[in-house]
């Protein structure tokens, strides 16, 4: 079966093989507070600074998912207020956690066409969704670069798109995702990346009464610790898999020529078409297709056929499916995708 789902997504076939040396190497029996350990974490956490261009200063932890990265913001980092702009249901569910947990939340949902309203609201933290994998959207990149000059912390939810795109992370204070998407391993593990501003405020607030509290966690971080047991296998595989993998600057360039490839094929079909028409915040890995015929019969011909489409989300669910693009699918398997939708693209 080959699969285009959007998280859990494809693996990177080489996994295999570092799964078998992870267990030969005796490194993921290892106790979480033994040198080994935490040798594994110091060199994964500089490989991810040098193969996705995180700034120096920046410090990465680990966490299990991203939902878990939502809480912790929410009980460290917010003090009162969070602002949310969002479109999708991802962005929806970050805020309604928040407001769960008793914090004051604003709603600034915007347009899918259109970029995010600013506004001046004076909060603990902004809080986008980078990628919003639930209707194939993004936030440009521009648009982030051109918001930095405020006062607040920013977070980036980039959950779809961290380690498929080049992203400049010197213009948010907070950016996380689990690794079952674009990073292309098993999930039950994410990575939070954090600059100094964001670090100095965890620690103004210091707040202490969670398992998993920012402060707590960053101290652990200081010595290649964790307060829990950590998902040790996964962070082998992320070391593993950073170590063959390109810079994300070569990963950027496969991914927007796929893209542009998806882009023009869908722009020749006659029953197929994008639901997001704005390229400019259309996203890079996540493509939501419009199909104006029987769905379900498409998606089992899909199966028949060995190809897994992702489900549409939510109001889109009856209407349309997802594509993932992400960089541990292979060429071939794009190209018998695109067969297989010429194929069915009949009137
Ligand atoms: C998948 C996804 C999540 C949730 O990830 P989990 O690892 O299941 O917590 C959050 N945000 C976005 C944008 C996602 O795509």
């Amino acid at each position: 079966m080959i699969t285009f789902y959007p998280g859990p997504s494809k693996i990177y076939p080489k996994v295999a093989t570092y799964v078998r040396e992870g267990l030969e190497s005796g490194i993921i029996s290892m106790n979480h507070r033994s040198s080994e350990f935490m040798a594994l974490m110091d060199d994964t956490k500089k490989l991810l600074k040098h193969r996705l261009n995180i700034p120096e200063e920046y410090r990465i932890i680990f966490t299990s998912s991203a939902t878990e990265c939502w809480e912790i913001l929410a009980q460290s980092l917010i003090k009162e207020k969070s602002l949310h702009f969002y479109n999708g249901a991802f962005g929806k569910k970050w805020m309604d956690y928040t407001s769960k947990l008793g914090l004051e939340v604003q709603d600034q949902q915007f347009d899918l066409e259109g970029l995010p309203q600013i506004s001046n609201a004076t909060v603990d933290l902004v809080c986008f969704t980078q990628n919003e994998t639930s209707n194939g959207t993004q936030v440009p990149a521009q648009f982030i670069s051109d918001f930095t000059s405020s006062e607040n912390l920013i977070a980036m939810d980039a959950t779809s798109s961290m380690a498929g795109i080049d992203l400049d992370f010197s213009k948010a204070d907070i950016w996380f995702a689990s690794v079952q998407k674009c990073f292309g391993l098993p999930s039950g593990m994410a990575l939070m990346i954090l600059s100094s501003k964001a670090v100095l405020r965890a620690y103004e607030i210091d707040e202490r009464n969670h398992y998993n509290s920012l402060a707590f966690i960053l101290d652990n971080e200081a010595n290649n610790q964790t307060p829990y047991t950590p998902n040790i296998l996964n962070i082998f595989l992320l070391n593993c898999l950073l170590k063959d993998l390109p810079k994300i600057d070569e990963v950027n360039k496969l991914t927007l020529s796929r893209y542009s490839r998806w882009v023009d094929f869908f722009s020749n079909t006659k029953r197929f078409g994008l639901l997001i028409k704005n390229d400019e915040v259309r996203s890079k890995t996540v493509l939501t297709v419009i199909y104006d015929s029987d769905l379900n019969e498409l998606k089992q011909k899909a199966k028949q056929a060995g190809i897994v489409l992702g489900n549409g989300y939510g109001k889109w669910k009856e209407t349309s499916f997802r594509i993932a693009n992400f960089p541990a699918i292979a060429k071939g398997e794009i190209e018998e995708l695109m067969e297989f939708l010429s194929s069915q693209d009949t009137k």
